[in-house]
């Protein structure tokens, strides 16, 4: 736990969110500022501040959350029509909030060119 870490404070409950999602591993809620009809955020409960400083311990915490991401789009009905898991890095990867996480977007038909 990273006390200045907005995404770390939603994990302890320290903060609100609207959390779908939770066990000893990841955390999802809602993303505030939905981008899509469908937009939640994947995250590890470790503090992690970017893919950048993922080592190969964290292998399978990367495949947990991804799984996550499968079963919560399951859950929301878009698996089979499709969405789109995103990870932005660092400053020109659009990356706001430095704690590792996973977009999970849908509900509508996404753009090739563009983000979402
Ligand atoms: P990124 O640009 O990849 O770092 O994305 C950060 C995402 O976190 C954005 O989509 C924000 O809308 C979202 N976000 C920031 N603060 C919160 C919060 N307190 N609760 C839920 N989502 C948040
Ligand atoms: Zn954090």
């Amino acid at each position: 736990m990273t006390a200045d870490c907005i995404f770390c404070q939603i994990i302890a409950h320290e903060a609100p969110a609207e959390i779908l999602y939770q066990d000893e591993r990841v955390t999802a809620f809602q993303d505030i500022h939905p981008a899509a009809p469908i937009h939640i955020l994947v995250v590890p409960n470790k503090h992690i501040p970017s893919i950048n400083e993922a080592s190969e311990e964290d292998a399978a915490l990367l495949g947990h959350m991804q799984l996550i991401a499968q079963k919560i789009a399951k859950e929301q009905g878009i698996a089979s029509r499709g969405y789109r898991l995103i990870t932005n890095v660092g400053n020109e990867g659009g990356q706001v909030v430095y704690h590792l996480h996973l977009h999970l977007l849908g509900g509508k038909r996404l753009s090739f060119t563009r983000y979402i």
